[in-house]
């Protein structure tokens, strides 16, 4: 059995996740408080943490480095705040293996979850690559064919959505909801705006235009 740790003081959340993760056959425990959380997380009775950044008496980042600091590898997945592009890159320099923004979709956490329980993933190295690029999730390095590229923040996350998903079509809504953590907006071209950015910068070849559906990486 997969137990996974929900840290986090907003009941509203933490309730709705336990209940999702609950009916995906995970059982689930949940912790209001910072220091519980570490204490909890170094128990060697959890599998995965869910670690909210704003929490009392420690904060998500404290305990972090707390169990970093401590030697615990457990995987961790960070809720930051979806405008906070700074606890996004805090939190992975502290240790965290992946992110999601709040307000976030569950099956987007679930599926975060799933591929963090199916790596087996060392601190300190996070690398998703497909063909001649290569990201290192956790430094937000790119590289293509060994030379470094420079992406903004969203052009790295809007990368890392394509090459976690290569070869398959994502739509400019799962796009927009998952990388910019928006409700679909049909009049915004956003989406179009960063593909053109991201082809312009890894090569024109990588992103194709799946007409009426989406984008995919090849
Ligand atoms: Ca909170």
């Amino acid at each position: 059995m997969t137990r996974i740790l929900i840290a986090e003081d907003e009941e509203r959340i933490s309730a709705f996740v336990a209940k999702g993760l609950e009916s995906a056959g995970y059982q689930t425990l949940v912790v209001d408080d910072g220091s519980d959380a570490l204490e909890t997380a170094l128990s060697g009775e959890i599998d995965l943490v869910l670690l909210d950044v704003g929490l009392p008496s420690l904060d998500g980042f404290e305990v972090l480095r707390s169990l970093r600091g401590q030697g615990s590898s457990i995987p961790v997945i960070m809720l930051t705040a979806r405008t906070s592009t700074r606890d996004t890159v805090d939190g992975l320099d502290a240790g965290a293996n992946d992110y999601v923004a709040k307000p976030f979709k569950f099956d987007e956490l679930l599926a975060r979850v799933r591929s963090r329980l199916r790596d087996p993933v060392t601190v300190g190295t996070m690398t998703v690559g497909h063909g001649d690029v290569s990201l290192d999730v956790l430094a937000r390095r790119a590289t293509v064919g060994g030379r470094e590229v420079d992406l903004s923040a969203r052009e790295f996350a809007l990368a890392e959505e394509f090459l976690r998903h290569a070869g398959q079509v994502l739509s400019r809504e799962q796009l927009l909801s998952r990388v910019w953590g928006m409700d679909f907006d049909p009049t915004s071209n956003v989406v179009d705006v960063y593909v053109r950015y991201l082809r312009a910068k890894l090569g024109p070849a990588h992103i194709v235009t799946v007409r009426g559906a989406g984008y995919r990486w090849e």
